[in-house]
């Protein structure tokens, strides 16, 4: 799989790539990445990659020229038999979700798009831009934290990047919120007081804890995202013990 990224801070990337856990992924191979410098692609004496809207109003707007020279190379040293997805990050695209990076994390890879400034000449967002995705709702400097969110998440569903297949039991893996977690000291010295680890933990009776943790799971999920409850239950997530659980709470 191979992610191209079009950027004007191509330096932005470095510090993730090379640490953590991911690193695995993008060093084996198993997600390429490479970094285009929009400014590269600048033909004019200034290496102009902006220009004032028309119309008037504040800010740059990024031009089409450049980005258009720089895909026209990402495409030529793709060499992809079909074009690759051409993504770009903006406040008005879908909500990136696990189940957009599992798709992603099935695929080919794409070339990601990293506004800055007011935004991207909407000329060449209708001429290649296939998906638009957003991160959330508010606003960022750039498309870059999108872009490395998107590498990140799909980075870790690769095989062997995690020691043990922890994804499997991760947040929205089974479209519920992963309950707590507790590791050493059993007794730990809070500051109001000792604070036990919760018991069955300890108790060494697999299954139990397994139910714990689904019961955990559920009861986050419905007190903090209702929506996630509603979706699970229609995507045929949950068992009969689980409505049976989720009636006792009262959820
Ligand atoms: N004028 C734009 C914001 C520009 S912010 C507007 O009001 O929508 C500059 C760039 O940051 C955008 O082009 C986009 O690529 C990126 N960006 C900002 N917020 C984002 C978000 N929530 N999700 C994804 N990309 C975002």
């Amino acid at each position: 799989m191979r992610f191209d990224i079009v950027t004007l801070f191509p330096e932005v990337f470095d510090a993730h790539l090379k640490h953590g856990i991911t690193r695995r992924a993008f060093d084996s191979g198993s997600v390429q990445v490479r970094l285009w410098p929009l400014r590269d692609f600048a033909e004019d004496a200034h290496r102009r990659v902006d220009d004032r809207p028309y119309g008037g109003g504040p800010g740059m707007v990024m031009l089409a020229e450049p980005l258009q020279r720089a895909l026209s190379a990402v495409r030529a040293q793709r060499g992809d038999t079909e074009s690759a997805p051409v993504l770009h990050f903006s406040p008005a695209g879908r909500r990136l979700d696990q189940s957009l990076v599992r798709e992603f994390a099935a695929g080919a890879g794409a070339v990601l798009l990293c506004g800055r400034y007011e935004g991207v000449d909407q000329r060449f967002i209708d001429a290649h831009v296939t998906h638009e995705i957003s991160l959330g709702d508010y606003v960022l400097s750039g498309g870059e934290l999108p872009a490395l969110a998107l590498l990140d998440a799909v980075a870790r569903l690769m095989p062997g990047v995690l020691s043990e297949p922890s994804h499997q039991q991760d947040s929205f893996s089974e479209g519920l919120l992963e309950g707590p977690q507790y590791s050493r000291p059993e007794i730990w010295q809070g500051p109001l007081g000792p604070v036990p680890v919760p018991p069955l933990l300890l108790s060494g009776h697999h299954g139990q804890v397994a139910r714990w943790r689904r019961e955990r799971s559920l009861e986050l999920t419905a007190r903090r995202r209702p929506d996630l409850i509603a979706a699970a239950r229609a995507a045929g997530q949950l068992d009969a013990a689980d409505e049976k659980y989720l009636r006792l709470l009262g959820l």
